[in-house]
């Protein structure tokens, strides 16, 4: 069993760490996550490993990019479990804020991201984006990395921290990671530890439905209708669809027809209490 990296819970401290290994000439990679890590976590750092000899992870829970209603409360939390597997991809050190810390007494500034962030989600969540690019741009600013890596699981999400990125000139390298997924398609995801067995074994349609969608949509079937069949089969399979819709993967601007370069179909569902994003390339 390979020692678990150290944990700082202050960003004096981390910066102090990152400035050290930087004097030394090291590049440094950073994964920024809400722990309850899974295997599409691990998958990143090793992609930060490959451009950075110093690899930082985060693990904290935002609270600002949950609604009152939202599952900030009941998110699974196991920082000992995390710290045991960020020591098995060699991780060199982990940043664990306390909220207060993130957000002192008094907190009162927002990053506020227009262009990507519109649509999508922010239909069905209107604070999210904010909180994560807040606390995207605090982990930046804490960290320092030279590169940082981000899953494409979350592709709006993607898109805007590398829009806040480019808009705010940070010094960061900002890395797309591919989905990583199980056997049956299902992507990975801390809220999946949510599903019933029987929400479990329909979850994977999510994806199902998006691939039969590409798959129609590159054989010429009309894009709307092989939306409303994609939305028709997950709610069919009883899912409560947020949204099923084909983008501009640059930018999530609407797809036109014909398109014009990379499009990117992008799901979000409910399945019982847990809701479910996914995306693929078309
Ligand atoms: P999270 O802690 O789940 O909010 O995510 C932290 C980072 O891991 C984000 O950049 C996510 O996009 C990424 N991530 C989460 N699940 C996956 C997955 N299945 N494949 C690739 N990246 C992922």
């Amino acid at each position: 069993m390979s020692t678990p990296p150290p944990t700082d819970d202050t960003v004096a401290a981390i910066r102090a760490r990152v400035a050290a290994w930087r004097a030394a000439g090291e590049r440094v990679g950073f994964v920024p996550t809400m722990g309850a890590l899974h295997a599409g976590h691990l998958a990143l750092v090793r992609t930060a490993r490959r451009s950075a000899e110093r690899v930082v992870v985060s693990v904290f829970v935002n609270p600002t990019q949950f609604a009152p209603t939202e599952d900030f409360g009941a998110y699974p939390r196991d920082l000992s479990g995390d710290l045991s597997k960020l020591a098995s991809v060699e991780a060199d050190a982990v940043f664990a804020p306390t909220t207060t810390e993130m957000y002192p007494q008094g907190f009162a500034t927002q990053v506020s991201v227009g262009g990507p962030a519109i649509g999508l989600e922010t239909d069905f969540r209107p604070h999210f984006f904010a909180g994560v690019a807040t606390v995207v741009a605090k982990l930046l600013i804490a960290v320092g990395p030279d590169v940082a890596v981000f899953g494409e699981k979350d592709f709006q999400q993607f898109l805007v921290v590398r829009r806040l990125v480019a808009d705010l000139r940070l010094p960061v390298e900002v890395v797309g990671h591919p989905i990583e997924r199980e056997a049956d398609g299902l992507a990975l995801s801390s809220r999946n530890a949510y599903l019933s067995p029987e929400e479990r074994a329909t979850a994977p349609e999510i994806y199902a439905a998006l691939a039969e969608a590409a798959l129609a949509i590159r054989s010429g079937t009309d894009a709307q209708a092989a939306l409303s069949a994609a939305r028709g089969r997950l709610a069919a399979s009883g899912f409560v669809v947020d949204y099923v819709e084909l983008r501009n993967a640059e930018d999530l601007s609407p797809a036109e027809t014909p398109p014009h370069g990379p499009l990117r179909l992008l799901a979000a569902a409910r399945l019982g209490r847990t809701r479910l994003i996914d995306n693929i390339p078309l």
